[in-house]
């Protein structure tokens, strides 16, 4: 029996994060690029356990739209250029765009898309106008642990990620 607890608690993260999301796409609207049709972000992305869950849950016969993708790294929600699951697409797709801020080997980093942010300065990029993945991704992994520690025999390890194909095939 899955946590709906922890699946709640993913759900109430996510809408957190598509709140704040938007305001720093409100924030960099005369920056972005991003349109329908635009798709260079996305791939197979790895999910955890509790966003592969709630996904299945939301997305249900959607899931069934989805192609086999023609290489290893597609994902297979991408159908003419158009996400099919959109509504419930994982959190690291609702951050597509925006310059991502995260701690890398030597300290601060900040990833941004090449198509947006051309005539930016990057060292105007703050904690203020970019988005904390790390704050967020660390949120996720407790909310996904609790997820875990709530199915019988605790079947995935604590940073294990699906690749989103699995949700595809097992539609
Ligand atoms: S789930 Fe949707 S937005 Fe995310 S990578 Fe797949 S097609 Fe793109």
């Amino acid at each position: 029996m899955q946590s709906p607890e922890a699946i709640k608690k993913y759900l109430a993260l996510r809408d957190e994060l598509d709140r704040h999301c938007a305001s720093l796409y409100k924030l960099h609207a005369s920056q972005l690029q991003c349109r329908e049709g635009c798709d260079q972000c996305c791939m197979d992305f790895g999910i955890f356990p509790v966003e592969y869950f709630a996904i299945k849950e939301q997305a249900g016969s959607d899931l069934g739209k989805g192609q086999k993708p023609d290489s290893e790294t597609a994902c297979p929600f991408l159908v003419n250029h158009r996400c099919v699951i959109y509504s419930a697409r994982p959190m690291i797709c609702r951050t597509q765009g925006l310059p991502l801020l995260y701690m890398g080997e030597d300290g601060w980093e900040v990833s941004a898309c090449e198509l947006n942010f051309t005539n930016y300065d990057f060292e105007k990029f703050t904690g203020q106008n970019t988005f904390p993945q790390d704050k967020y991704n660390s949120r996720l992994y407790l909310i996904n642990k609790e997820f875990i520690e709530s199915l019988p025999g605790k079947p995935y390890q604590p940073l294990e990620l699906i690749p989103m194909r699995k949700l595809f095939e097992e539609g």
